[in-house]
């Protein structure tokens, strides 16, 4: 008995110890100097440690493969459904469910079965320069493969996941015939060579390169940030139809986490308005938490209509977008 008494608590002791020095460790896509301003504050909050390690997408999606159960990684945190949904595909997630991210994500940002949610939104719209196109002449992405933007349009390549999950959800809202027939329009209305990045874009619009691109908004808000002379404007496609394109980034609980409850906190934190505020802002993204506002560059090109299909259809119909962007000759 008196065994028995030392030894349960020596087990308090031991749990005791343990909480104090609680630790969540996340893996993220997201670069360093986005993440650690927001984990600082969590942990000035709750006295909890976030460890983290960053890398790209590919690698650190392989690196929770190959540790398996013995993965150090509670939180997975990282950018584009597509991406969201691979690892949740790969069974490297595993499902949370949770009254306060059902109140703070809309259901369209955030996977049906609770593998993952969007933490902030960016929208994949249109960009225009200022000094050669008038708004009116701009109304839906399908209008861009208007013969009058012949040689005036610019775009990413198709290699990017971004253009890969656009596509995608076309596929999803106008069926695989109506979404080839307007990559096709585009890919024969490009100026030049596509770009390989969002910011080639748009600094080919800005020199007057072309007229008109698409991109991610939050590269236009950096960009903006830093030179907000240039002749540069974002415009909301589908306003009459379905909407803007928008997608995620976003977290999910890893399968093996050794701090599920612990990753389901910082998780359900990241989603509160203190929390979008500083991860939106750092980014120029927009907060998926409806109830907070974006940067005030950001808030400066007024509100628009969100597609409402779930984002989660970026990954389902992922490999049909690449193949479909392929045979319309999008390189
Ligand atoms: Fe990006």
């Amino acid at each position: 008995m008196r065994l028995l008494k030392s030894f349960t608590l020596a087990a308090c002791t031991l749990a005791a110890t343990s909480v104090a020095a609680e630790e969540v460790v996340v893996y993220s896509a997201r670069i360093e100097q986005l993440i650690r301003p927001l984990f600082e504050a969590y942990t000035s909050e709750t006295g909890v440690t976030v460890k983290y390690v960053t890398d790209r997408e590919g690698p650190l999606l392989e690196k929770l493969k190959a540790e398996g159960t013995s993965t150090p990684a509670d939180l997975l945190l990282t950018v584009d459904a597509g991406n969201l949904w691979q690892a949740a595909q790969l069974g490297l997630l595993q499902p949370a469910q949770s009254k306060v991210l059902e109140a703070n994500v809309p259901a369209h940002l955030r996977d049906p079965g609770g593998q993952w949610y969007g933490l902030t939104v960016r929208a994949r719209t249109i960009v225009y320069n200022k000094e050669k196109v008038r708004p009116s002449e701009l109304s839906t992405y399908e209008a861009l493969g208007d013969p009058k933007w012949k040689d005036r349009l610019c775009l990413r390549t198709s290699k990017s996941v971004y253009n890969q999950s656009l596509t995608a959800m076309m596929i999803a809202e106008q069926g695989d015939a109506k979404t080839e027939g307007i990559i096709s329009s585009w890919v024969a209305n490009l100026g030049v060579p596509v770009f390989p990045s969002d910011n080639k874009v748009l600094e080919a619009i800005a020199a007057g390169q072309c007229d008109v691109g698409i991109t991610n908004s939050y590269y236009l808000g950096r960009m903006l940030a830093k030179t907000p002379e240039l002749p540069l404007a974002p415009f909301w496609p589908d306003q009459a139809k379905s909407g803007v394109h928008v997608n995620v980034s976003g977290a999910g609980i890893t399968r093996h986490a050794g701090n599920a409850q612990g990753a389901l906190r910082l998780l359900e934190w990241l989603s509160t308005p203190a929390a979008q505020k500083i991860y939106a802002d750092a980014n120029m993204e927009y907060p998926v938490n409806p109830a907070v506002a974006p940067d005030p560059i950001v808030a400066g090109w007024g509100s628009f209509k969100q597609n409402p299909f779930n984002v989660s259809k970026a990954g389902e119909l992922q490999a049909a977008a690449v193949r479909l962007m392929d045979r319309a000759g999008y390189r």
